[in-house]
């Protein structure tokens, strides 16, 4: 049985005091013990989210890690390592921002997943579609060859202890929310190209779903069969609506 997932990307948001206030807002949330609740802070503000989540259930990731996995001469970037010593659980791989704006390629992101991987962290792989793609009907295709350069570069067995996020890119910070239907249908997707490789793999990843999602759509999206939780951007950034999605994955 996969567990539910519910992680909170914070981009790139926050200064000392907002986060203050977030992290004691979080804190005193009631969660439900059947969902991994996460937050993925900004690096400048992940040793202040674990010092101050210590004792609760709520697990700290990075949004980005270097190609390499040790410390070393690489200005600029924080290994995989060194997130793991500060306490990191996790890692996003692929974010839609990270490969638009910063240009990350395919082969960038497959080394940081297996970089990821090698110190101990999850890596939480984001693929998702463009609108124009989605229009063009091409979806499955976009989606299906992101996951397979991943899948080609790490084996199947490295989606044991790994994540999938699909977040289509037209969804990503606008309140358009892909249907529950339409969603589904990507995730169902992504599990039966995993199966290709190993059933039982992909019976056991958990696939989040991203893009707008609140309190308010969370219970639909998140009743469907194939998506296991979600990753959350804009609402994550407050506690009482962060908490209010842990609920609804909860249920
Ligand atoms: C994200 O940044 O991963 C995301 C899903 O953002 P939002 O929820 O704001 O669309």
């Amino acid at each position: 049985m996969r567990r539910t997932m519910v992680a909170g990307n914070w981009k790139m948001y926050g200064t000392r005091a907002s986060v203050a206030e977030l992290l004691s807002g979080l804190g005193q949330l009631a969660l439900p013990d059947s969902v991994d609740v996460a937050v993925i802070p900004p690096s400048l503000f992940i040793n202040q989210a674990i010092a101050e989540l210590h004792g609760t259930s709520i697990a700290v990731g990075a949004q980005n890690c270097a190609v390499e996995a040790n410390q070393g001469a690489l200005t600029g970037e924080i290994a995989s390592s060194q997130l793991v010593d500060a306490g990191c659980t996790l890692v996003l791989v692929g974010h839609s921002e990270r490969r638009q704006v910063i240009g990350e390629t395919d082969e960038v992101l497959c080394r940081k997943f297996a970089a990821a991987q090698a110190s101990g962290l999850v890596p939480v792989l984001c693929i998702g579609e463009t609108l124009e793609q989605r229009e063009a009907g091409k979806t499955l295709e976009v989606v299906g060859a992101q996951l397979s350069s991943v899948i080609a570069a790490v084996g199947i067995e490295a989606f044991t202890s790994a994540v999938v996020a699909y977040e289509p890119v037209w969804a990503i910070g606008t309140g358009l929310t892909a249907s529950p239907q339409q969603a589904q249908e990507v995730h169902a997707a992504i599990r039966s190209q995993l199966a290709k490789e190993s059933a039982e793999v992909a019976r056991g990843v958990r696939l989040l779903y991203g893009g707008s999602v609140k309190a308010a759509n969370a219970v639909e999206l998140f009743g469907m069969p194939d998506i296991d939780g979600g990753l959350i951007g804009g609402a994550s950034l407050n506690a009482d609506e962060f908490g209010a999605i842990c609920r609804a994955a909860g249920n």
